[in-house]
């Protein structure tokens, strides 16, 4: 989505992917098939780029570092991305900007873990191992010393914090250039099941327009202190009464913000790649009143196709972005957006389409 963005501009894209059948190899012009935790593969893809940025955030913080003292420009720069990388180092300097976050500390065993919950209001407790978790992988919410044995087996350091009992769950969108041109995007809602987004709503409804305002603040914040190049989704929750902490941060497009596709004026990808061109960027306003994105869900039909006849006859404004992955229960294959002036009947249209595409609605 990336690379469709940067086409009209005519930018060429190389991409670094682990499988040639990764969904952006399906379609980039030049495809390198390679490892992106080895140094000398990186430093090899590296020799020619005018910048580097990326789609995930797991390549290793120090061949960033290596890579920038090779001159290549990578953009967001390895001391920014370390945030969305390791969320104890994340939760540190958040703390010393004064960003509220959950009450949190590294642990060190389970006995830690109750010595935590005993220094706020108990358990249950979540757990987060700092690096590598995604879509709730790496997240655990435990109810006692015996339940918390299970997070410190992969030997990375655990992250404890307390169980915040929110309203919602929200996400500030913002895009900044180096030379420190930013833009904000309408705050979302963000709904999961299981762990994993299924639903994000633009804007937020009901939000006040001073909390909205306060989380665009927040987000633009962070941005510049932490100096942020590209796209940033800040994971919001918000309270029973009325704030926002921030839950996680991720540097890249993201998916709270892939309903900027169709229902913005300028997408998150477009952005993405104007900031990290450093180039003006683009109006990040709504075209509509709403706009919904509904994850596609890989379900029980491996032919996802058959269903296009059926959603695109009922639903002419209907915008369909499938990935090309081999559909695998509850992996997520694509999204749809739907947007208009009436939030119930665009929700609608957007979860019958996810449904149906999905084989769980089947007329
Ligand atoms: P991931 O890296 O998998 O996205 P997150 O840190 O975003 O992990 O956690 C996944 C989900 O777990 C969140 O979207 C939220 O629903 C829930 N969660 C995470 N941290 C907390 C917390 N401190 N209190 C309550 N729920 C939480």
């Amino acid at each position: 989505m990336t690379h469709e963005a940067g086409i009209p501009l005519g930018i060429r894209f190389k991409l670094l992917s682990d499988t040639p059948q990764d969904s952006a190899a399906q379609v980039a012009g030049e495809v390198v098939v390679g490892d992106y935790r080895d140094l000398e593969t990186l430093r090899a893809f590296a020799r020619g780029c005018d910048v580097i940025t990326f789609d995930h955030e797991h390549v290793p913080t120090e061949h960033l570092r290596a890579l920038e003292a090779d001159g290549i420009p990578v953009r967001p720069g390895p001391d920014a991305l370390v945030h969305a990388q390791d969320k104890g180092v994340m939760r540190a300097r958040l703390t010393e900007i004064g960003a509220p976050c959950p009450r949190h500390r590294i642990v060190a065993d389970p006995a830690d873990v109750a010595a935590f919950a005993e220094e706020g209001d108990g358990f249950p407790v979540v757990l987060k191992t700092v690096r590598g978790g995604y879509d709730g992988k790496g997240v655990w919410v435990v109810r006692s010393e015996a339940d918390a044995a299970e997070p410190f087996r992969a030997g990375v350091p655990v992250l404890a914090e307390e169980m915040v009992p929110f309203r919602r769950e929200l996400a500030a969108n913002i895009v900044r250039s180096p030379h420190g041109q930013a833009v904000a995007y309408p705050v979302v809602e963000s709904r999961q099941v299981d762990g994993v987004c299924d639903t994000v709503i633009a804007p937020a409804p009901g939000l006040s327009e001073e909390l909205s305002g306060q989380a665009q603040e927040l987000a633009l914040r962070i941005a510049d202190e932490l100096g942020v190049v590209g796209h940033l989704a800040v994971e919001l929750f918000e309270t029973e009464d009325g704030r926002v902490l921030v839950n996680e941060l991720a540097m890249r497009p993201h998916n709270s913000g892939h309903w900027t596709m169709d229902g913005a004026v300028t997408s998150q990808f477009a952005n993405h790649v104007r900031a990290v061109l450093d180039l003006p960027l683009g109006d990040p306003r709504p075209r509509a009143p709403w706009t919904v994105m509904c994850n596609v869900l890989g379900g029980d039909y491996p032919d996802m196709y058959a269903a296009y006849l059926h959603c695109m006859a009922r639903d002419p404004q209907l915008k369909i972005h499938m990935y090309g992955k081999d559909v695998k229960p509850g992996r997520k294959v694509g999204h749809v957006n739907t947007y208009g002036d009436d939030l119930d009947a665009v929700l609608e249209r957007a979860r019958h389409a996810a449904g149906y595409l999905r084989g769980t609605i089947t007329e």
